[in-house]
């Protein structure tokens, strides 16, 4: 690795060089993106919630995902059922103390692991957020909703902070489908009762950075080696809409993927 280690004095001036002050947003951060940061993950937690009023992560967890049930076969639902692996013969319970997807990043997870930290209770879908509201953005998660607390956040005029990620993570673009009509796809996941629910998530997002030119107002600047962009979560779900009013193939994976065509064509049909 080259260049000077990233401190949190960097990340702060960063982050107000972006706007992030005193806002509201939720967070998609690639750690090893900066390069070096002195203190690790809890450096960047540290900056972010020093620096906004409340801040999201996704804290999604795969493990609770079980197989369909086979008298439980929707259509439409971005899912070969005998060829796709939906979930485990013999899943792992949700619970609240069960760590986020590796895929979610370390940063998402050590900021649900910080003591002031509340965390939604979507079985595949949850949120961890800390700061003004936290409990409100996080309470209630409807399983059939799984961006609700992203929902909450836009409602509140709330931002989109990517650190060194790409729009492959935002999953404010899933709340973008859903405000362009398309329907979350139905999964099946384990809780602590031990019963098999079904849930809703959002789809394949692969596609995503795509929607980059169209999101009005996005702010950009660097810290270390990450590209740190922000924009309002408003400017990214009316981008979401337009493109798939023109062309609802307009966020499409490379791979053309069964989950990205099922969702063009709306979702699952029941
Ligand atoms: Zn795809």
């Amino acid at each position: 690795m080259t260049g000077p280690a990233v401190t949190f004095d960097d990340i702060i001036a960063g982050l107000d060089r972006v706007g992030a002050r005193n806002r509201r947003f939720i967070v998609h951060a690639s750690l090893s993106s900066f390069g070096r940061v002195v203190g690790g993950a809890d450096t960047v937690v540290d900056a972010v919630t020093q620096v906004g009023q409340a801040v999201l992560a996704a804290t999604f967890t795969f493990c609770p995902a079980a197989v369909a049930p086979p008298d439980d076969r929707p259509k439409r639902n971005g899912a070969d059922y005998d060829r796709d692996r939906l979930g485990d013969e013999d899943p792992t319970p949700f619970t609240p103390d069960l760590p986020a997807a590796r895929p979610m990043g370390i940063v998402a997870e050590t900021l649900r692991r910080r003591p002031e930290a509340v965390r939604s209770r979507h079985p595949l879908s949850s949120f961890a957020a800390i700061g003004r509201d936290a409990d409100r953005y996080v309470a209630a998660h409807d399983w059939n909703a799984p961006m609700q607390p992203l929902q909450r956040l836009y409602d509140d005029g709330g931002y989109v902070l990517m650190l060194g990620t790409l729009l492959t993570s935002c999953t404010t673009i899933h709340l973008g489908e859903q405000h362009a009509g398309r329907c979350p796809f139905i999964r099946w996941a384990k809780v602590a009762d031990g019963g098999i629910h079904r849930v809703r998530v959002g789809g394949c997002s692969d596609g995503f950075e795509r929607l980059a030119p169209w999101i009005e107002g996005t702010a950009q600047t660097h810290v270390g080696r990450a590209r740190v962009r922000m924009f309002s979560m408003a400017a990214a779900v009316e981008a979401t809409v337009r493109r798939l009013a023109e062309d609802r193939h307009a966020l499409v994976c490379p791979r053309r993927c069964r989950r990205c065509m099922d969702a063009a064509d709306g979702g699952p049909q029941e």
